[in-house]
C-alpha cells in the first residue's frame, strides 16, 4: 500500500504542496513547510504491527529497507519510488552503554547514540538520502534541477556531496571559510562538489544560498528544507527500538541551526500517535555559550527568537546565530518536558576529553551534550536512577585537529586539564622503565 504524504506549512495554513515541488516556505505566510502524512491510513496498521514490521527490516541487505531510514519508509517518504532511493545505508549505530563515564558522573543507565559512525561521519546523512532520493526521482520525471545546493557547518556539505555524487548530480556548497575542519573541507573536494570557500560565516552562507536558489534549477538541500527533517526523525525511533521498544527518560542532543531537534521530536510524536509508545521522554537541546540564540530564547519563555552573531567556538557545527528552524524547534520544545542547556568553552573542551579517558572519541558537539547533562546531573535536574541518551553528532575522528590542540594545551582561553601529550624519549630501556613506572604511579593514585 502507498502511503500518502504532502508539505504544509507550519503554522496550519491550508495549502497542501507536493513533495517533489521545488518550494521551501509556505506562499501564504513565509513559515517553513513540513512533510505531513495521512496518519489516518498509517493508523490502520496497530503500533504492535508497526514495531513487528520495523524489526523484521532491521539489519537485512533488503534493500532499501535494510536501511536504518528506509527501513521505516511508510513514515519517511512513501511516495519514492525504490529505484530511485539514494541509499548507503544509514542508521543502524550504535548505542552503547557508557558504564565508566555514567558511573563517574552519577547516572548510572547513561547511553551514547553514535550517530556518527555512518557513510560520511554525521547524522546528516539520516536526512540526505531522503533529499537526494526526492530530487533523483523529480529529475527522473523530467524535472529541470541541475544541481544541489547547500549552506554547511562542514557535516552537511559532506553529506549532500556523498550522496549527489552516488546519485549523479552535481552539487554546490557554501562554507564558511577557515570555520570547518580540515577533514570536513576534503570531504566534499574528494567527492567532486563545487567547494565556495566563502570569505563569511554560516549565517552569512545560508542568506547567499538562499538568494542563489531562487533559480528553481539549484535545489536547495539545507534543513528549511523539510524532506530531510523526515530522515532525521528516525533516531528518535531508532533508539527506542534498540531499546526493545522502551522510552528513555532524558535525550540529550546539541543543536545550531534546530533542524535535529525538530527532527526527534517530529518523531517521538508520530510513534506515539500510532501506538508504539505510550510516554515521551524529556528532550535536553544543548548548545554553546558561544552561540546561544536558542538558549536565550528558552530564558524568556521561547517569547521570540533574536538572532545573534555567533562567537568562534569549538563546537563549529553549532556556530549558528540566526536558526532557521527555530519555530518547529519551539513546536518541538512545548510539547516535551525538558529545557535547554548551554556550556562554555571551557566545559566543552573537558566533557569532550572526560569522555575519551573513558574510551569515545567525542566530537566537540557531543561534549556540549556531555556537558549541559553533567550541569543538570549537578542540579539534580537529571537523577541518579533516570535513563539518559546523549546523542553524538558527528564522529571525533573529523575533529582530530581540535583534539591535537587540546592535547598540546594550545587551545585560546581554554585550559586543558586532562591532557595527555606524548612523551619524548631517548631509545633507552632505562628511561623507558622509568617513564612507565611514573604513568602507572599516576594511574593508581
Ligand atoms: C548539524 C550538526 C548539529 C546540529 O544540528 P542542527 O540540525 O543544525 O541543529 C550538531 N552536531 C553536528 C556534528 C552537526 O553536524
Ligand atoms: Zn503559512
Amino acid at each position: 500500500m502507498a502511503y500518502d504524504c504532502w508539505l504544509q506549512c507550519v503554522r496550519d495554513c491550508s495549502g497542501r504542496f507536493p513533495v517533489t515541488d521545488v518550494i521551501y516556505r509556505c506562499p501564504a505566510c513565509g513559515g517553513l513547510l513540513e512533510v505531513q502524512h495521512d496518519m489516518a491510513a498509517l493508523s490502520e496498521r496497530s503500533g504492535e504491527q508497526w514495531r513487528a514490521l520495523f524489526d523484521g527490516r532491521t539489519r537485512t541487505n533488503d534493500w532499501p529497507y535494510g536501511s536504518g531510514v528506509w527501513g521505516k519508509k511508510e513514515w519517511v517518504l512513501p511516495l519514492v519510488d525504490d529505484e530511485h532511493i539514494v541509499s548507503m545505508y544509514e542508521g543502524h549505530t550504535n548505542l552503547f552503554w557508557a558504564r565508566r563515564l555514567g558511573a563517574e558522573v552519577g547516572v548510572e543507565d547513561l547511553w551514547v547514540k553514535l550517530c556518527g559512525n555512518s557513510h560520511t561521519g554525521s547524522f546528516k546523512d539520516l536526512g540526505m538520502t531522503v533529499l537526494v532520493s526526492v530530487v533523483n526521482q523529480m529529475i527522473a520525471s523530467g524535472s529541470p534541477v541541475r544541481a544541489l545546493a547547500c549552506a554547511s557547518t562542514g557535516d552537511t556539505s559532506a553529506a549532500l556531496a556523498a550522496y549527489g555524487a552516488a546519485a549523479g548530480i552535481p552539487t554546490i556548497v557554501f562554507l564558511p571559510k577557515n570555520k570547518v575542519s580540515d577533514a570536513q573541507l576534503i570531504q566534499p573536494i574528494a567527492n567532486g562538489a563545487l567547494v565556495l570557500a566563502l570569505d563569511t560565516d554560516f549565517d552569512g552562507c545560508m542568506a547567499l544560498v538562499r538568494e542563489v536558489t531562487k533559480d528553481k534549477s539549484l535545489y536547495l538541500a539545507n534543513s528549511m528544507n523539510s524532506l530531510r527533517i523526515e530522515g532525521q526523525k528516525t533516531v528518535g525511533i531508532e533508539i527506542v527500538q534498540q531499546f526493545d521498544w522502551q522510552v528513555p527518560d532524558w535525550i540529550v542532543i546539541p543543536v545550531g541551526n534546530l533542524g535535529n531537534i525538530s527532527a526527534l521530536g517530529k518523531g517521538f510524536l508520530m510513534m506515539r500517535e500510532l501506538g508504539l509508545i505510550d510516554r515521551l521522554p524529556k528532550l535536553v537541546a544543548a548548545q554553546a555559550e558561544q552561540a546561544n540564540p536558542f538558549y536565550r530564547s528558552f530564558q524568556r519563555g521561547f517569547e521570540k527568537l533574536e538572532p545573534m552573531h555567533a562567537g568562534e567556538t569549538i563546537a563549529t557545527a553549532i556556530q549558528i546565530g540566526n536558526p532557521v528552524s527555530y519555530e518547529k524547534a519551539v513546536q518541538v520544545m512545548s510539547r516535551f518536558e525538558g529545557c535547554v542547556e548551554q556550556a562554555s568553552e571551557d566545559e566543552i573542551a573537558d566533557a569532550s576529553a572526560r569522555a575519551d579517558l573513558t574510551g569515545m572519541y567525542a566530537c566537540p558537539h557531543t561534549g556540549v551534550a556531555l556537558a549541559a547533562l553533567f550541569k543538570l546531573i549537578n542540579r539534580g535536574v537529571v537523577r541518579p536512577q533516570d535513563r539518559v541518551v546523549v546523542i553524538s553528532t558527528a564522529h571525533g575522528l573529523k575533529f582530530s585537529t581540535f583534539k591535537t590542540a587540546y592535547h598540546r594545551d594550545a587551545l585560546s582561553g581554554i585550559k586543558a586539564s586532562r591532557q595527555n601529550p606524548p612523551v619524548e624519549l631517548a631509545a633507552d630501556a632505562q628511561a623507558v622503565r622509568h617513564t612507565i613506572q611514573r604513568f602507572l604511579d599516576g594511574q593508581s593514585q
